[in-house]
């Protein structure tokens, strides 16, 4: 079984994932992608968009604010129902989930930390408020928003306007979500800043079932094209009860992670909760109007959703493997091409010839200036070539270029595969040629 602190510490050693604020303590709930995690993040993110909103051509992008008024949050009940039940410690004030705590220790033994007597459960809101300008009063509340879903429901009537699209259509963005979790804890898993990938699928009420169906099959093709394990993923059907206060039907995603079987991803139907809501309380018409029939409803909404930080996670167990090469014990990591944050490495064999030096840092600015799918390329000259494999198979690297004496003779590379590190010598003109090949 994977170990958790083998991925943590992974993750932080080689640039992936560092603790935020890390020279001040850290701050609980927060984590920071440092240059590798950052470039994985901005792959996957890349991906979605293609996979979600570029593909289909009814599906429309959006980048909406992370601050909305406090009316927004009231009329999409998160005023009053999106808490979590807290249970506080009366001697030494550490607070728990309820549902957690009831889990793993019966209230009635007191604080699992210091023996103290436990107080009674109460609702506790998890959206971080705040104050617009100078005057701290009630009218300028706002909350930093604690799902990215209202900023598409609040621009439904300005995309309609601006667009004209016509059912089924989606409208999808990729931002920031803020949690005010009582117990942050399993790396990424809970955190209190995260980003999400989601979109709000606008349909005809009575296609509903078809069209839930139709995207919950698109997720199992996400979690293939990004090369999640699909053994390691399992559907749940969310009872009635556990559901969100708007869901009529979900579906959870769980990954086995190194802590349980746990939510990676949903898919839920909606309803049209939130457009009528909004339509109530603002007084502004949002329903569609049926461009055959004239005929004027509020769509109905099916909602995917995929929280950035756990897929990387998810990504992260997925991929890494330990095993036996040329007689040494190694660990890396078997991202697909296309998610990995490093495509290429580039060395030269020996590091101390200036013309194999030369010839190599030539190859590997022509691989990284002339296409904009390499760019992502790095360079290493450091110890021996079979420590610079290892360092490259840690991080993911699909492939490493080495530049040799044979290459000064007949211009060709040796290209060793990461996964079988079997090696083949390339002409060094038609590198770029055989990496596209193999990133498409
Ligand atoms: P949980 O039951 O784990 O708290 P949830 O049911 O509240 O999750 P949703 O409201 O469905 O989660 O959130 C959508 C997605 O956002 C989840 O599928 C998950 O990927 C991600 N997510 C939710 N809460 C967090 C968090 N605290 N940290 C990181 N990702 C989160």
């Amino acid at each position: 079984m994977l170990d958790l602190n083998t991925i943590v510490s992974l993750a932080k050693r080689r640039g992936f994932v560092f603790p935020g604020a890390e020279i001040y303590g850290g701050l609980a709930g927060t984590w920071d992608f440092g240059p590798l995690g950052a470039e994985l993040a901005h792959n996957i993110k890349d991906l979605w968009w293609k996979h979600f909103v570029r593909a289909h051509e009814e599906n429309y992008g959006l980048a909406s604010s992370v601050l909305m008024p406090e009316a927004a949050w009231k009329v999409s009940g998160h005023v009053e129902s999106f808490t979590d039940p807290l249970i506080e410690c009366k001697k030494c004030k550490r607070r728990f989930r309820a549902d957690e705590l009831g889990k793993l220790h019966p209230p009635a033994s007191g604080c699992p930390e210091c023996g103290g007597a436990l107080g009674e459960a109460r609702p506790f809101q998890m959206m971080f408020k705040t104050n617009i300008g100078a005057v701290d009063s009630e009218e300028n509340t706002v909350y930093l928003r604690p799902e990215i879903a209202q900023g598409m429901f609040v621009n439904f009537k300005n995309v309609l306007d601006s667009m004209h699209p016509t059912l089924p259509f989606g409208i999808a963005q990729i931002g920031k979500a803020f949690r005010n979790e009582i117990a942050p804890r399993d790396f990424l898993f809970r955190v209190r800043e995260f980003d999400l990938m989601e979109f709000e699928y606008f349909i005809r009420e009575e296609e509903w079932e078809e069209q839930f169906d139709r995207w919950r099959k698109e997720i199992w093709a996400w979690i293939e094209k990004l090369g999640i394990d699909k053994n390691l993923v399992h559907e749940l059907e969310v009872p009635e009860g556990e559901r969100a206060h708007y869901s009529e039907r979900t579906i959870d995603f769980e990954f086995d992670f190194p802590f349980g079987k746990k939510e990676l991803y949903g898919i839920a139907y909606r309803g049209d909760y939130d457009l009528k809501r909004h339509m109530e309380f603002s007084g502004i018409d949002l329903r569609y109007t049926d461009p055959v029939s004239g005929e004027k409803f509020l769509p109905h909404v099916i909602e995917p959703t995929f929280g950035l930080g756990r897929t990387i996670l998810a990504l992260l167990c997925s991929a890494y493997r330990e095993d036996e090469m040329n007689g040494e014990k190694r660990a890396y990591l078997a991202f697909k091409p296309a998610v990995a944050p490093i495509k290429v490495a580039v060395f030269p064999l020996v590091s101390n010839k200036e013309n194999i030096i030369s010839k190599a840092r030539k190859i590997y600015l022509e691989l990284k200036t002339n296409n904009y799918q390499l760019s992502t390329i790095a360079w290493d000259d450091i110890g021996n070539i079979g420590k610079r494999y290892r360092r490259q198979d840690e991080i993911g690297t699909p492939w490493c270029v080495t530049v040799d004496y044979q290459t000064l003779e007949d211009g060709t590379a040796t290209v060793r595969d990461r996964d079988t590190g079997k090696q083949e010598r390339i002409k060094n003109t038609e590198l770029d040629k055989y990496f596209l090949e193999k990133l498409s």
